[in-house]
This record gives structure tokens, C-alpha cells and sequence, in this order.
């Protein structure tokens, strides 16, 4: 029987981690498809407090890990496939089934792509959420990116340093991004925005690779061509909240419902970070929101003692 179980480990789920396993809950803490989270897919992150210079994502989310493992927190691998809420809570994690007093989700959000027809086939083949992982693949020749907000300016930015061009979709003609990020973007002579449009189609080479894409003016409905290699898609997340449909409460976007403090609708399950938050979704809220859960969990179960 565990005391504590972490699901996740992006910033809310490590803090939570090192919080629980401070107070010697010894939280085990599951790691799933995306061990560390989006932080890992970033580059520098220049707006968590304490890192004046700024500090790698990876790096960040290597310090936390090793935090919480210094204080006795267990990490396994695996995905939450079921969740049955009661005393005590189970979990079934890869075919097993898990038991704990009180559980703290922080699974986090995945990249939303954009549904257009063959577009899932084309991941890996020119099409892809992460700059990071795939942007030096191409190299000297002309990439886009899709999407108006903070990560699309940001991941065009990144990519200026391979691309010969970097075009910037958006089916707007404000980005929604925060200004600072913008305003370094659009500065960026490799920098090409495409306003007021949209994706109508992937084209392919006869390999299946990505060879350009066909857009669609949102204004005057007009088309055109434009040739790249690559199509970074950041258009933002999707809550992952599968394994606890029906459960947990969720919102209309299938965000969980925090009811008082982290607390979701079952008592001693808590929520913690980009899971629950589709406000803020910051590194620094999502770690306090961690904390916030770490102590709530901590308050709960030393109240049913
Ligand atoms: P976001 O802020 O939700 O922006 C998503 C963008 O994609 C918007 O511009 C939106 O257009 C566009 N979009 C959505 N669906 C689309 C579709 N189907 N087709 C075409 N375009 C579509 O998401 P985000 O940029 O991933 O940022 C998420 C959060 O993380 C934000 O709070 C952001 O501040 C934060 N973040 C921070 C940093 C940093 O500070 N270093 C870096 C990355 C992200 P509209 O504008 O028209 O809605």
C-alpha cells in the first residue's frame, strides 16, 4: 500500500515528489509516455525565478528529478491504464494494479495537432510538435511552423538556426504570443509570417516525406502553395485525462476540476499542474501547483490518521 502515488513527472509532479518525500511519504512516482514532461521539449527557459542566466528545460527538469530522489521519492516507469477511487485508491499501471491512500495527478497535456486528413501518417516524415527534437534535421532548407502562441514563436525562433526560412502560420494576423516573444520573432529576419491562414492540406514527395503545404486564406478563402520540408505544429495541448474520464470531473476541455485547494471531486485525489490549469500552464505555476498538492495530500492523510 503506498501513501502517496505521483502521476507524472513534468514540473508539477517532481515538486510534488520532492514535497511528499520530504514530509517521508516516500511517493511512488510514475513516469509515463513523456518522462519530464514538456520541459523537456523546450529550450532555454528564461522565467523561472532563481536562474537569472536561464536554464536548460532538460536540465531543469534533471535537477528536480534528482531533488526528489535525494529525499526518497521511488520513480517507475509506466501508464495509468484504470483508475478506481475509493479506500484505498486503486491504479492499474501496465496490467497491475496499485494501491494507495491518497494519489496526486499530474499527467500534464499533450501536443494538439491539427486533424487535417493524412496528418498522423506524416509525423515523423516532416511533420512534427517538436522543434527541439527534430529541428536539426533540416537544415538549410525552408521549414514553418504553425500557430500563433508563445511555443510557435518560440520554436520559430529555435529553428532559425538551422532553416534557410522559417514560415510562420498563423490564422490570425496578431499572434496571441506575449510580446516579449513575439516581438523577438518577428524580428528575426529567417522569420516569415503568413498571416490570416491555415493548413488546407499536406503535400508529399513520393517517398511520403513532407514537400510542401497547401494554405487557405481565412479571409478571402483564397489558395496557394508553399514549399517546406518540415511542418512544426504548436498549436497548443490537450489535457491527458484519458484513464480518468468518468471519474474525475473534468471541464468542457477535459481539464480536471480542482474543487477546494488541489482536491479533485474524490477526496484524496488531487490535481496538480497543466492537467488542471489551462490559465497559466507556466513551469513555475505548475511546480507551485505541485507543492500545493504535495501539502494537501500530506494535510489529508495525516487527517485520516
Ligand atoms: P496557446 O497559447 O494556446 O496558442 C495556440 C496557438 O495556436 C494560438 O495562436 C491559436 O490561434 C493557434 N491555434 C489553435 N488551434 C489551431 C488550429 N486548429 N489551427 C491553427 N491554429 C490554431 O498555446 P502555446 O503557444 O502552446 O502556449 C501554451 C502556454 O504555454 C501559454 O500559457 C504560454 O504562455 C506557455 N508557454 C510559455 C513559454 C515561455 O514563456 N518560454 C513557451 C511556450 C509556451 P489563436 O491565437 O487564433 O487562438
Amino acid at each position: 500500500m503506498e501513501n502517496v502515488m505521483i502521476v507524472g513527472t513534468g514540473c508539477a509532479g517532481l515538486t510534488a515528489a520532492i514535497y511528499t518525500a520530504r514530509a517521508n511519504l516516500s511517493p511512488l512516482v510514475l513516469e509515463g509516455r513523456m518522462p519530464g514532461g514538456q520541459l523537456t521539449t523546450t529550450t532555454a527557459v528564461e522565467n523561472f525565478p532563481g536562474f537569472p542566466e536561464g536554464i536548460d528545460g532538460p536540465d531543469l527538469i534533471m535537477r528536480m528529478h534528482q531533488q526528489a530522489e535525494k529525499f526518497g521519492a521511488r520513480f517507475r516507469y509506466g501508464v495509468v491504464e484504470e483508475c478506481e477511487p475509493g479506500s484505498p485508491h486503486r491504479v492499474k499501471v501496465d496490467g497491475e494494479w496499485i494501491e494507495t491512500r491518497s494519489l496526486i495527478i499530474a499527467s500534464g497535456a499533450s501536443p494538439r495537432y491539427t486533424g487535417i486528413e493524412g496528418e498522423s501518417a506524416l509525423i515523423g516524415h516532416g511533420l512534427t510538435s517538436c522543434a527541439t527534437c527534430d529541428g536539426a534535421f533540416y537544415r538549410n532548407v525552408p521549414v514553418c511552423v504553425v500557430g500563433g502562441g508563445d511555443s510557435a514563436c518560440e520554436e520559430a525562433t529555435f529553428l532559425t538556426r538551422f532553416a534557410s526560412e522559417v514560415y510562420l502560420i498563423h490564422r490570425r494576423d496578431t499572434l496571441r504570443a506575449s510580446k516579449i516573444m513575439a516581438d523577438r520573432a518577428l524580428a528575426n529576419p529567417k522569420i516569415k509570417p503568413v498571416w490570416n491562414s491555415v493548413i488546407s492540406a499536406f503535400l508529399t514527395d513520393e517517398a511520403g516525406e513532407v514537400r510542401g503545404v497547401r494554405l487557405e486564406d481565412t479571409k478571402t478563402g483564397a489558395g496557394s502553395e508553399l514549399e517546406v520540408k518540415c511542418v512544426f505544429v504548436a498549436i497548443g495541448h490537450e489535457p491527458n485525462t484519458a484513464a480518468f474520464r468518468g471519474i474525475l470531473e473534468t471541464d468542457g476541455n477535459g481539464y480536471l476540476v480542482q474543487k477546494t485547494g488541489t482536491e479533485t471531486n474524490i477526496p484524496g485525489v488531487f490535481a496538480a499542474g497543466d492537467v488542471a490549469d489551462h490559465v497559466y500552464r507556466q513551469a513555475i505555476t505548475a511546480a507551485g501547483q505541485g507543492c500545493s498538492a504535495a501539502i494537501d495530500a500530506e494535510r489529508w492523510l495525516a487527517a485520516k490518521e
